[in-house]
């Protein structure tokens, strides 16, 4: 059985949608960017398939989605109907899920420790061995020492990132962040794009619903855009 959302919900999705669009690429153009170099990841968490489909009919193709199993539950049909999706995983990967988001997921932007360095390093090699496509991948940063958060500690980003070269075989793309809730988000961009330009990345995962329009002043190269395009979540 499917949940039925009405016309009105469908037509909101796509206005929003398109609003945020137009917002990056004003965003952009402040700053002398090109909105080109700017990916949308549309973040559809705690939102069903009928929800999902009007922003694909848009053309929107790269989704975020913070939990494997609920994944696991939504793509794969959708991913029937529009095979070019581009998925990310924006939550927290625990090491006994790597095979199962090596296989759905395109990118993986919650890399933040080694022992999901070496999960992902083994699923990876499997993958390669198969022939299948294996995913990219983003180390997230907790740019605010939060204890109840994911990410590398700042002062600990370089040897994660070498690790993960040298012992791991792990190419990494990118770094993301999440700013602490309380704080003004900014200071915590301009420090990921330092901690980005001093190990020579150059995607830079930063930036929500409430703050893109900072973010891409900052440099962002992907912002994770949720409640501004599908409305907002429940509280679980
Ligand atoms: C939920 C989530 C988002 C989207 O947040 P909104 O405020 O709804 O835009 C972005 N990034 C991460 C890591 C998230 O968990």
């Amino acid at each position: 059985m499917s949940v039925q959302i009405d016309t009105a919900d469908h037509e909101a999705i796509v206005t929003r949608l398109e609003e945020t669009r137009a917002a990056i690429a004003r965003a952009a153009h402040d700053c002398g960017r090109d909105p080109g170099r700017i990916t949308l990841i549309a973040v559809s968490k705690t939102f069903p398939a009928e929800s999902i489909l009007p922003a694909l009919e848009a053309g929107q193709r790269v989704f975020g989605e913070n939990y494997v199993q609920e994944s696991m539950g939504k793509w794969p049909a959708l991913r029937e109907r529009f095979p070019d999706v581009e998925l990310h995983l924006i939550g927290p990967l625990q090491s006994n899920k790597a095979r199962e988001a090596v296989a759905l997921f395109d990118v993986i932007q919650s890399l933040d420790r080694i022992s999901l360095a070496k999960a992902l390093s083994k699923e990876i090699a499997k993958a390669r061995e198969a022939g299948a496509r294996v995913p990219r991948l983003f180390v997230q940063v907790n740019t605010g020492e939060e204890e109840q958060k994911g990410g590398v500690a700042p002062a600990e980003v370089d040897t994660f990132l070498t690790a993960c070269r040298e012992e791991y075989g792990l190419e990494v793309e990118g770094l993301m962040c999440i700013p602490p809730f309380d704080e003004p988000p900014s200071p915590h961009f301009a420090f990921l794009g330092e901690i980005a330009k001093r190990n020579h990345l150059h995607a830079l995962s930063i930036g929500m619903s409430a703050d893109f329009e900072a973010a891409i002043q900052l440099g962002a190269t992907h912002v994770r855009v949720g409640s501004a395009i599908f409305g907002a979540r429940e509280k679980g």
